[in-house]
């Protein structure tokens, strides 16, 4: 699992004072991670508040509940047992060692909140880049199809019995 990029959590959220605006900043107050306010788009004076609602306080502290739900996610992500005692996911029930499945909400919210949509999806096999069913981790972390991991494997096999034959 890649480290997180983020700036470390707790997020606290603070509505100025007489305002409509509030902030997102990390627990020491030095690095502002949102602006939250809703006058921006101009005609937001419109869905702010007639109803008595803050919608930057409801944004703002979904904002800075983010890292607690992304580690929650992420811890949340293998912890359930497929059959064989093997460790699963509990949302599409696939091992770990098979992958989620591509359709997995699990696997696409944990991509969205770490940037890693925007080279592989779930699902996908990191050679053939086929979005399938059965894409499983292999060792150096990338993800692969069955018909690429078979491809990998008798490559290996070849290479390793080339190796035997020069050093032999
Ligand atoms: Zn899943
Ligand atoms: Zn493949």
């Amino acid at each position: 699992m890649a480290e997180s990029k983020h700036t470390p959590g707790p997020w606290v959220y603070r509505a100025a004072t007489h305002t409509d605006w509030g902030d997102v900043n990390d627990a020491s107050g030095d690095c502002l991670i949102a602006h939250c306010n809703c006058y921006l788009s101009g005609k937001s004076l419109d869905c702010h508040r007639k109803d008595g609602t803050d919608p930057a306080k409801a944004n703002g502290l979904l904002v800075a509940a983010a890292p607690d739900m992304l580690e929650v996610l992420m811890e949340a992500e293998w912890g359930g047992t497929a059959i064989g005692g093997n460790m699963s996911c509990p949302v599409c029930f696939n091992s770990r060692e098979y992958g989620h499945s591509p359709d997995c909400i699990l696997a696409a919210a944990i991509a969205k909140a770490t940037g890693s949509t925007e080279q592989f999806q779930p699902g996908q096999c990191h050679e053939c880049k086929k979005v399938q069913n059965g894409v499983m981790e292999i060792a150096d972390g990338r993800k692969l199809c069955r018909d690429c991991f078979l491809a990998l494997k008798t490559r290996e096999a070849a290479d390793a019995e080339a190796k035997g034959e020069t050093d032999g």
